[in-house]
Order: C-alpha cells, then structure tokens, then sequence
C-alpha cells in the first residue's frame, strides 16, 4: 500500500513486470474485488488467514469440497463429470491433464493468444486449423481417425461432440466384458494424453510420429495401465497390437 491519507491512498502491488495492455480488464477487476485498502490507524489486528466456509475459519478439505459441490467457489460445478476425470486406473498426472483440458486451459496456441501472446495459432497435428483442446483431442483430422480406429470396434455409430466436458459427460457406458469395459473407461485418457505428447514433441523436439505408430502408443498405454489391475492377464503386448479387435472384443 503506498499513501497516508484517505485521499491518496492506493495498493502497491509490485509487480515483476510492467502490465500490458490486455492484462488491464483482469488488473481493474481484481481491484474492484479487492476493493479500497484499509486505513492502518484504524486496523488494530493483526493480518490472519481466515477461511469463510468453515464455521471455526480454518481450512480443511472436507469443508472445501463441499463449498465446491455446493457451487459456492466458482458457480455451479455439480454438472462437471468428477468421477470420469478422476480415474484410480491411470496415472495421476493424466488424469489431472484431462482435468485442465477439460477445462480448456492446457496451454495450447489459441489459449496463449487469449492471454495476450503474439502467436500464430495453427493445428501442428494437421497444419491445417487453429490449435485449441478440443481440435487437438478430438476434431483434428489426425485425432479424429485415432479415434474411429478404437470406436470402430465397439460397433457403434459415433458423432463427436463438441467439447471434451460434453465428451466426457456422454462417455460411462457398460459392455460386455473386463476388458471392453477397461478399454472403454482409459480409452479417453489415453488418446488425449498421447496426442497432446506427440503435440509437445513435434514442436519442442522437432520429432513426428503417424497415425500408426500414436495407435500403437496408446494402446500401449492401455495394455500398462490394464495390466497394473489385472486385466490383461495371459496376453503379450504384441498380440494385443496385432490381434486388437480378437483380444479386446473377442471378435
Ligand atoms: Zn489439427
């Protein structure tokens, strides 16, 4: 805070860096949140940390969890499909990945241009489109014939939807077997994990990778997270690349 009188006084935020132009709005509503700083020789305590949801004003997770549910951290969040992203079958880090996609903030071209970064958006799966989460995961053309080739054999007729929340919200549904059923629950994670890799590595390590070769990668993906539970018991990991459609959906 810089200023002694009433008139003057005003916050000193220091920041690190000069804000630019397109940070304004977010500068001038942080301020209208935090709204007038106070006057020091009237503020006798001391600064503490208080935490409104919880009737003593301590944190805990439970009074947080249930501040989100209830909509009360940032709007209604009951519609998200928690129990989809959270998945005890894949490592933590995809299913936190997914989280942020879901959320369409990973970090992809558009998103940075949003935040005011001078970039030139374009798709480096196709070459062709603006790069945003849900073009990478699902509508990219390279992304969407990854896709067909695993929804090919579930014998279903599939339109994707427009986001990765709506993907996600349509996506539990029971089939006939262990291994349909794992296959079907991972299969979203592993797809989207594996592509925005393969994303990361044609821009960062100048490394490309085809359609192929990503299916075989994301079905190795499925056979180490399926074989941690059990589920491929009995099955190599090169029958299961070559035999796909007779080991998973006994076809
Ligand atoms: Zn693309």
């Amino acid at each position: 805070m810089s200023g002694d009188d009433d008139e003057n006084r005003a916050w000193d935020f220091g920041f690190s860096r000069t804000i630019r132009n397109g940070e304004l709005p977010m500068l001038a509503e942080f301020i209208q949140i935090i709204g007038d700083p106070p006057n020091m020789e009237e503020a006798i305590q001391e600064d503490r940390r208080e935490w409104k949801p919880d009737n003593k004003e301590i944190f805990t997770a439970n009074s947080c969890y249930q501040t989100i549910m209830e909509g009360g951290i940032q709007g209604n969040t009951t519609d998200f499909p928690y129990k989809l992203v959270w998945c005890k079958d894949i490592p933590t880090k995809v299913s936190f990945f997914t989280w942020v996609a879901a959320l369409n903030s990973i970090p992809t071209l558009d998103m940075l241009q949003r935040r005011g970064h001078p970039l030139c958006s374009i798709c480096f799966l196709c070459g062709a489109e603006t790069e945003s989460d849900n073009h990478i995961l699902m509508h990219c053309q390279l992304s969407f014939q990854i896709w067909l080739s695993f929804l090919e054999g579930f014998r279903m007729e599939w339109v994707m939807p427009g986001t990765i929340l709506q993907l996600l919200s349509c996506w539990e549904k029971r089939w006939n077997n262990i291994k349909e059923n794992f296959v079907w629950k991972v299969m979203p994670f592993a797809i989207g994990w594996i592509l925005w890799n393969e994303r990361n590595a044609r821009i960062f390590d100048n490394k490309i990778r085809g359609k192929e070769a990503l299916i075989v990668e994301i079905k190795s993906c499925i056979f180490l997270w399926g074989t941690a539970r059990g589920v491929f018991k009995g099955i190599f990991f090169d029958e299961l690349v070559t035999s796909w459609r007779e080991k998973i959906h006994c076809m």
